[in-house]
C-alpha cells in the first residue's frame, strides 16, 4: 500500500476530476495540503466539457464553451502543488480502516487520512442485456458529423431525450425515440423534437435487448420487436455515480449522499460534493467550486487539529 510517501497515508485524496474536485485541490494545495485527485476519464473537467457555449450562468465563463472552460480550471489546477492522476478510477473505498483505504481500477491500493468524494453523476443505465453497446459516443453533439446519415435511437423522453433527438435530427441523422410512457419534455424541448420531420417518437416503448456484436445492430422491445440502428443514446436521468463504499455511507431516498453542513458523510472522514450531494436545481459548477473549497478548508482543519 502506498501513500504521500511511501507507506505515508495521503492527507487528502480528492476521487473525480470535475469541478468540485478541482476546486477542494486547488485550495487544499494552497493551503500546503498534500492532495492526490484520482480522475477516471483521460482528463480533468466532468460534466463541464459538456456544456454549451457560453457558459451563462458562470461569472467569467462567457468566453468559452464548457471545453475550454475545462481547460482552463484544468491548466490552473496542472500549476499548482495537486498531485493528479487522469485515467485511473477508484472502485472501492475502506471507509471503516484507518487510514482509509482505496482500492483503483489498477486493483493499487492507496491510504489517506480524509477522502473527498467528488464523483458527480452518471447517465442512468437501462438495465438491460446489451447495454454496453449504447453511448458509444461520449458526447454525441460534439460529434454529429459522424452521425449524419445515420440511424439513432434515443431512449428516454425527458427534456436531454428530446433535446439531443432534435440535435441529431437537425444534424441529418433519423432518430427515433422511445418512451417507455408518454414524452414528458417540456415544451421548449419536446416541441421541437415533436415537430421534427426526421424524429419518430414511439410511446409506450420499452427496451428489453440491446444486441450487436462489435457494435450495435439493434434494440428490442419488450413486445419482440427489433428495430435497427447505427447507434443508441440511453438518456433516462441521471443518477450519482459512487464508487463501493464499505460499509455503505447513509443516501438520501433518491440515491444522493447524506452529508451534513460541512459535506461530511456518515464516516465522518470522508466528504462529498457537488451534484453527488445536490438537489437537480442545486447543480451548477458555481454550486460544485464552492463545495470543493469549503472541503479543503474543512480538512486543513480537520489535519491541524490532529483529528
Ligand atoms: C450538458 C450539460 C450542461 C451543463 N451546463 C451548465 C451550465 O451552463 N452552467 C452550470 O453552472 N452548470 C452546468 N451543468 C452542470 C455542471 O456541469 C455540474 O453541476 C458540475 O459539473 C458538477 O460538478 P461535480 O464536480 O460535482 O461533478 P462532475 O462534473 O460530474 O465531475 C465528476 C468527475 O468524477 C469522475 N468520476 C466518477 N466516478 C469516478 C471514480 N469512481 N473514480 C474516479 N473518478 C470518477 C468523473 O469522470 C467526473 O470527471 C451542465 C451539465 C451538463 C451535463
Amino acid at each position: 500500500m502506498s501513500g504521500s510517501d511511501g507507506e505515508r497515508p495521503w492527507p487528502l485524496v480528492i476521487v473525480g476530476g470535475g469541478p468540485a474536485g478541482m476546486s477542494a485541490a486547488l485550495v487544499a494545495s494552497q493551503n500546503r495540503v498534500e492532495v492526490l485527485v484520482l480522475e477516471r476519464t483521460a482528463g480533468l473537467g466532468g460534466q463541464v466539457r459538456w456544456a454549451d457555449a457560453p457558459v451563462p450562468d458562470l461569472l467569467g465563463g462567457s468566453a468559452g464553451d464548457g471545453a475550454e472552460l475545462a481547460e482552463r480550471f484544468s491548466a490552473h489546477l496542472l500549476g499548482t502543488r495537486a498531485r493528479i492522476r487522469a485515467g485511473v478510477g477508484v472502485r472501492a473505498v475502506m471507509a471503516d480502516e484507518r487510514p482509509l483505504r482505496l482500492v483503483l481500477d489498477t486493483r493499487e491500493e492507496l491510504s489517506a487520512r480524509r477522502v473527498l468524494l467528488a464523483t458527480g453523476l452518471d447517465h442512468r443505465r437501462l438495465e438491460v442485456r446489451g447495454e454496453h453497446l449504447a453511448n458509444a459516443e461520449e458526447d454525441p453533439r460534439k460529434t454529429l458529423g459522424s452521425l449524419r446519415g445515420k440511424s439513432v435511437i434515443v431512449v428516454g423522453g425527458g427534456d436531454e431525450g428530446a433535446s439531443l433527438a432534435r440535435d441529431l435530427a437537425d444534424a441529418d441523422a433519423t432518430v427515433t425515440m422511445l418512451v417507455r410512457d408518454k414524452l414528458r419534455a417540456r415544451p421548449a424541448f419536446g416541441d421541437p423534437a415533436r415537430g421534427h420531420p426526421a424524429v419518430e417518437i414511439r410511446e409506450g416503448a420499452v427496451v428489453s435487448e440491446i444486441q450487436g456484436g462489435d457494435a450495435l445492430e439493434a434494440v428490442v422491445l419488450t413486445t419482440g420487436e427489433r428495430i435497427r440502428a447505427h447507434f443508441c443514446f440511453v438518456r433516462i436521468g441521471a443518477e450519482p455515480a459512487l464508487p463501493e463504499i464499505q460499509p455503505p455511507l447513509e443516501r438520501l431516498d433518491d440515491g444522493r449522499v447524506r452529508v451534513d453542513e460541512a459535506l461530511r458523510t456518515s464516516c465522518r472522514r470522508i466528504f462529498a460534493a457537488g451534484d453527488l450531494v445536490r438537489s437537480p436545481n442545486e447543480r451548477y459548477i458555481a454550486v460544485a467550486l464552492a463545495d470543493g473549497a469549503m472541503v479543503a478548508r474543512k480538512v486543513e482543519e480537520d489535519l491541524s487539529a490532529g483529528a
